[in-house]
């Protein structure tokens, strides 16, 4: 955490749409979150015919179990992922010079294409919380699906193949969220 860090409450775009508060346990280890950082991943479908949009997935995920996962991967696939980020997203600040961020454009708008993500069949949102806050830095931030697709090209099949396996052993939440996981699993 630098110290130009911003927090905000969590705000309700990020909450579990089932109980409408912010997520209190982690998918993975199941463990409070209350007093813990912690990743929110919300998953939507667009329909644009229909000019509506549907949750697909969502969870909450603790660091020291996203971080576990990512050590899974292999080291090649780990420097891949960093060099796309880096290439695409360096020099893209989230913060304004003064004022308060943006929500609406960083939840709307695709942080790697810069693309409007209702144009988009899929994207996810994701946001780095703390207990009850949600901390503004890299995150929160928007993906448009075909960046996810564009990632996960980058994994080796032996890395998704230990991702499975990995996700199998831990993972605590419902079976169809599992089975989207395993095509697409978290990373940070
Ligand atoms: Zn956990």
């Amino acid at each position: 955490m630098s110290p130009s860090d911003y927090k905000l409450s969590i705000p309700k775009e990020f909450f579990n749409s089932e109980t409408k508060e912010p997520f209190r346990t982690c998918m993975m280890c199941n463990q409070s979150l209350a007093e813990k950082q912690y990743m929110v991943e919300k998953a939507i479908k667009n329909y644009p015919s229909l000019g509506t949009k549907e949750i697909i997935f969502e969870y909450a995920m603790c660091l020291e179990c996203a971080g576990k996962m990512h050590l899974e991967l292999s080291e090649e696939s780990r420097n891949r992922i960093g060099d796309y980020m880096k290439t695409h997203l360096e020099g893209k600040t989230h913060l304004p010079v003064e004022g308060k961020p943006d929500l609406n454009k960083l939840l709307n708008q695709c942080i790697v294409k810069e693309s409007d993500v209702s144009q988009s069949a899929e994207y996810s949102i994701y946001a780095m919380c703390n207990g009850t806050d949600m901390t503004i830095n890299d995150f929160p931030y928007a993906l448009s699906g075909e960046v996810q697709d564009e990632i996960m090209q980058l994994l080796s099949a032996k890395s998704l193949d230990i991702l499975d396996d990995f996700i199998g052993n831990h993972f605590t939440g419902p079976p169809e969220v599992r089975e989207i996981l395993r095509r697409r699993p978290v990373l940070i």
